[in-house]
């Protein structure tokens, strides 16, 4: 059978639900998310990512703050649909076959299938069944093979599927470049029959994040796949998976507009676009919120864009308060499960939850404890949530303080740190805290989706000026607040001084003044304009600008 696609959609990682862990964070949410909007909207779509035995670990955090990191155990068995066909690639000079799962992603309109690449075949040696064993896990030599699987094995997958005619071979991130590879076989190695069917998205903003190999080890492993003017595309010094992609793509672009401008200063030969990120609104949403907009804003679902052109009366401030005081109550019981610090729905709740990583600086709100206390004393508690790589020990102390200083500083705020940050705790996280807190140092987040999707739930974000929030906040100043300026400091610790002195600043005089003492109505009005961004930061939208931009074909 001859089946075609708009686009096909590569991804190493893609997050669908908790229960499976085949995604490490934001670039996995967002494949999730992208392809969510493709079912709604009826887009001829597929996706490309593996079947991660591991993709992310069970954590648990002692009483002390130290964590133990766990393998979580799933059967692919229970979810999808096992394919018939497999295909085979040649990884050091042998065969090692590559089979597939299917999962059926049902949208308002449509479906689109992920197709979960897998070598854990009994045809497979046992090292090369571990191929897809750990996402982001293992050396240079195992990263490669993977993406071996993921760009050459993908492409000879959609065939053996039946997809003879495919629009254009997104590449969601540089780790799925090697599809260029496969397509420069089937078309005489011509670069130019191989570009107009190709589409990249770069979510990286410091080099060192980009995939790079060796061509020693590029030959040993991946071997003739690599064509005579590989230097000519991927670099003359290395394999640089960002290039090979940039190079052989029609259309290559970043995730915010900022984001664009940083690759462009990155990459200052190539022509680098921005298409800003969203989240799938239908996914993040409460239920009580969605029913507060089924009422005052029809049409949401199919049309996100309605929410743009919401008047701040067109949404009745108690129905409102009421959906958020519920998913908050939601979030208040599973929080008050895990301390003994019983969390109190009426008191102003702040979220900040992550991947933990130094560049997110998830402890600038401890920077100054007494001004922590001066400003927070009684009024705030806090919401933790995150995991560290397991090798990554410098994170793994951050959370271990971040315990600590929730016991020594117990008789003032309330703060706790909860564990397996996951799409579950995210929903319940995102909808019932009042404020997001994100604080990145500046120009290293590409774009960040958790705070869009605090926005379609009324919560406020209060964070630095980086990614999508300069646009955010551009957009619509009162819909939260930010924190530091857009300026540059001159050095990253200067600019944490200032970021934090500022956060206290922000806290003291605006937000929980705001909260506690003020006109609620200006509370409200705030969670309204909140909603009203989504109108733009949603996923509907993205896909339709990569319709006009990137799969034009
Ligand atoms: C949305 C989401 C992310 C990405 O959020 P950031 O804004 O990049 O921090 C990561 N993990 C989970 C579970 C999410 O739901």
């Amino acid at each position: 059978m001859k089946k075609s696609l708009k686009v096909a959609y590569f991804s190493m990682e893609i997050g669908i639900k908790s229960e499976m862990p085949t995604y490490a964070g934001g670039l996995g949410m967002l494949a999730g998310d992208m392809m969510r909007s493709c079912a709604d909207m009826a887009v001829h779509a597929a996706c490309i990512t593996m079947c991660w035995q591991h993709g992310y670990m069970k954590q648990t955090i002692h009483p002390d703050g130290s964590q133990i990191y766990e393998d979580r155990q799933w059967n692919p068995a229970d979810y999808m649909e096992k394919i018939q066909q497999t295909v085979t690639v040649t990884l050091e000079g042998r065969e090692v076959t590559v089979g597939a799962w299917k999962y059926e992603l049902k949208g308002l309109q449509g479906t689109v299938p992920v197709y979960f690449l897998d070598t854990n075949l009994e045809e497979n040696s046992p090292a090369d069944r571990e191929i897809t064993k750990y996402l982001y896990g293992g050396d240079g030599t195992m990263r490669l093979k993977q993406e071996v699987v993921l760009g050459i094995g993908g492409v000879r997958m959609l065939r053996a599927l039946g997809y003879k005619e495919v629009g254009t071979f997104h590449m969601n991130e540089g780790h799925a470049a090697f599809l260029t590879l496969e397509l420069l076989r089937e078309r005489d190695f011509k670069d130019d029959a191989v570009r107009p069917n190709c589409a990249f998205t770069t979510h990286t903003p410091v080099k060192a994040g980009h995939d790079v190999f060796a061509y020693d080890l590029a030959w040993k492993v991946v071997g003739d796949m690599l064509p005579w003017h590989i230097k000519k595309l991927a670099g003359e010094d290395a394999l640089s998976m960002t290039l090979l992609a940039i190079r052989l793509s029609r259309y290559t672009h970043g995730v915010s507009k900022i984001h664009g401008e940083v690759s462009r200063l990155m990459f200052p030969d190539e022509k680098i676009d921005s298409i800003t990120n969203g989240i799938h609104h239908l996914t993040w949403a409460s239920p009580e919120m969605q029913t507060v907009l089924d009422t005052y804003a029809n049409g949401w679902r199919q049309d996100p864009t309605i929410l743009s052109h919401l008047h701040c009366a067109d949404l009745p401030d108690d129905a409102i308060w009421q959906a958020h005081q519920a998913a908050k109550q939601r979030l208040i019981e599973e929080v008050n499960k895990h301390t003994l610090l019983q969390f109190d729905v009426n008191h102003l709740t702040i979220a900040s939850a992550r991947r933990v990583v130094p560049y997110k600086r998830p402890e600038l709100l401890y920077q100054n404890l007494e001004r922590l206390k001066e400003v927070a004393c009684g009024r705030l508690q806090i919401i933790h949530a995150g995991n560290a790589h397991p090798s990554d020990t410098f994170s793994q102390s951050v959370i271990q303080r971040m315990v600590q200083r929730s016991n020594s500083l117990k008789d003032c705020v309330k703060i706790v740190y909860l564990e397996n940050y996951n799409p579950d705790l995210a929903r319940l996280l995102v909808s019932g805290a009042d404020i997001w807190l994100n604080t990145p140092t500046r120009l290293y987040e590409a774009s960040g989706t958790s705070g869009m999707k605090a926005c379609i739930n009324g919560v406020m974000n209060l964070s630095t000026l980086d990614g999508w929030w300069i646009e955010g906040y551009g957009m619509d100043p009162e819909s939260g607040w930010r924190i530091g300026s857009l300026a540059r400091a001159a050095d990253i610790d200067a600019h944490r001084a200032i970021d934090a002195e500022d956060l206290y600043t922000q806290l003291q005089y605006e937000v929980i003044p705001e909260y506690y003492y003020k006109n609620r109505d200006r509370w409200i009005r705030r969670m309204k304009r909140a909603i009203r961004l989504v109108g733009f930061f949603n996923t509907n939208r993205c896909v339709q600008e990569y319709l006009q931009k990137a799969w034009v074909l």
